[in-house]
């Protein structure tokens, strides 16, 4: 029989992801201890009321409301109770002990990221937080030591799965979003206050955590931009349904030319955008999540599954510890969080993409002619134009900076399909198309993402 040293693991929360990370420590103790070499002793679980039902039967006594405590001695400390403090105080007081700390918390990463990588780097402890971005879906690790030899360009996720959950019903099932989100409650995809989802909150704190990762720069929250998916109407995802398109909330960071300076610079940001029905993400249905990155060397790669869920974060949570268990036996500092690139990040204004606006515009000769004129006049470069006529000719597409004339209803509705602009240009010509004569309704402004 092996006789393996001890590594003490304390855990603060026996929450839904808690639970489970203790139930398989426990479980399964005896294979960690042959993979890691060292037997993990699950020493205590911190919560805030030891005698709360549990999803998981776990022995009493080794509940505790006194967290510090248990930190105090602990080898390694999960943290799993969610929120800035005291998870922040518990973090940081386990780091300064010189114990390993793993975390899911995205809220508290993307908020105090560089304050607890210092703390960690001090002591020469490690942080490790594989759960905090799409539960179960390895994507930190590979961004942090499998792409570490190569360049990435470009992230698209999605990483929230009440929103994917709630588009994908209006897309499949043709649900209103109010109809969806109700749905998404029901089967418990979203919360009783749906805020950090709907409102892309929740996203926008994974973006921060991955563009901070991939390109070795500190993205902080308040510079990742965010739109949530509350204005989204049935008839966009319809028109995009009929495009050949599905709309979905993007979690972007991109390593990007400033247009302005010509100088390299980064964008995070979160938005509802039309994606090509042939691009990989328009096939994650439901609440799962994907995360599509683009790197120099490697090109496309896809990583797909689920994004929550107590037993499913736990497995991220559980690879966590025992690479933190395998650095005590092995030894070695193990790898600091890296910001040497130190890039800017850019304002939402400076960022290229392309776009779909819909307009509904008077029908008269010359219209189209005024529309096309404005867009020119703004620096936005159309790529495809479709108007439609409801009582007479029904669609016409035309490609490039053609107009046409409509003829026949009193008002068309003007589907058109930009070039890659700046958003800065494409927003001031937005509000010039408003302020036309012509333009009578803006019903909708979307990005197009994934080409
Ligand atoms: P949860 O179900 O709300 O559980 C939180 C746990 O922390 C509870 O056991 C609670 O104790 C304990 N706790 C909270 N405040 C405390 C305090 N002040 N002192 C001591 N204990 C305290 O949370 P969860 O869903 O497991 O999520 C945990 C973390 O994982 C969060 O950061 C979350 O963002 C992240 N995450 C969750 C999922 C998921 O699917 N759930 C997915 C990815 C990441 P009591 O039980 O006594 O109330």
């Amino acid at each position: 029989m092996i006789e393996y040293r001890n590594l003490r693991v304390a855990l603060l929360g026996a929450g839904s992801v808690g639970s489970q990370v203790a139930r398989l420590l426990l479980e399964q103790g005896d294979e960690f201890a042959s993979r890691v070499g060292a037997k993990l002793e699950l020493v205590g679980i911190a919560v805030r009321d030891v005698d709360a039902p549990r999803d998981v039967d776990l022995p009493r006594e080794l509940f505790t409301t006194d967290a510090s405590s248990l930190i105090l001695g602990a080898d390694i400390v999960v943290e799993l109770m969610g929120g800035i403090e005291p998870a922040r105080g518990y973090v940081l007081e386990a780091l300064n002990s010189g114990a390993d700390v793993i975390t899911a918390n995205k809220a508290l990463l993307a908020t105090h990221g560089p304050e607890l990588f210092e703390a960690a780097e001090q002591v020469g402890a490690q942080l490790y937080y594989e759960a905090a971005v799409a539960g179960a879906i390895p994507i930190i690790r590979p961004l942090r030591d499998s792409l570490a030899g190569d360049r990435v360009n470009r992230i698209l996720g999605i990483v929230n799965g009440t929103t994917n959950f709630i588009l994908d019903r209006m897309d499949v099932n043709g649900e209103s979003l109010q109809d969806a989100l109700a749905t998404a409650t029901e089967r418990g995809y979203a919360e009783a206050d749906p805020t950090a989802d709907i409102g892309g909150y929740d996203a926008a704190q994974k973006a921060a955590i991955l563009a901070s990762l991939a390109f070795h720069t500190t993205v902080p929250l308040d510079r990742v931009y965010r739109e949530g998916i509350t204005g989204i109407t049935t008839s966009q995802v319809d028109a995009a349904r009929e495009a050949g398109a599905v709309i979905k909330l993007l979690a972007i960071c991109e390593r990007m030319t400033d247009p302005e300076t010509g100088e390299e610079g980064v964008s995070a940001r979160v938005y509802p955008a039309l994606i090509d029905r042939h691009h990989p993400l328009a096939a994650v249905h439901g609440a799962h999540n994907a995360v599509f990155v683009q790197a120099g060397a490697a090109g496309d790669l896809m990583f797909y599954g689920a994004g929550a869920g107590g037993v499913e974060t736990a497995s991220a949570v559980l690879g966590d510890v025992v690479s933190a268990a395998r650095r005590h036996v092995v030894g070695g500092p193990g790898v600091a969080e890296s910001t040497h690139a130190d890039l800017p990040v850019l304002d939402i204004g400076r960022v290229v993409t392309r776009y779909q606006i819909t307009l509904d515009v008077t029908d008269q000769p010359g219209v189209l002619a005024s529309v096309a004129r404005i867009l020119s006049d703004g620096g936005v470069s159309v790529e495809t134009m479709q108007q439609s006529v409801p009582s007479t000719t029904g669609a016409v597409v035309i490609s490039g900076n053609a107009a046409i004339h409509g003829a026949g209803a009193p008002t068309a509705t003007l589907v058109i399909g930009t070039h890659e602009a700046e958003e800065a240009a494409l927003a001031a010509t937005v509000e010039a198309l408003a302020a036309s004569d012509v333009v009578t309704a803006i019903s909708s402004v979307l990005r197009v993402e994934g080409s």
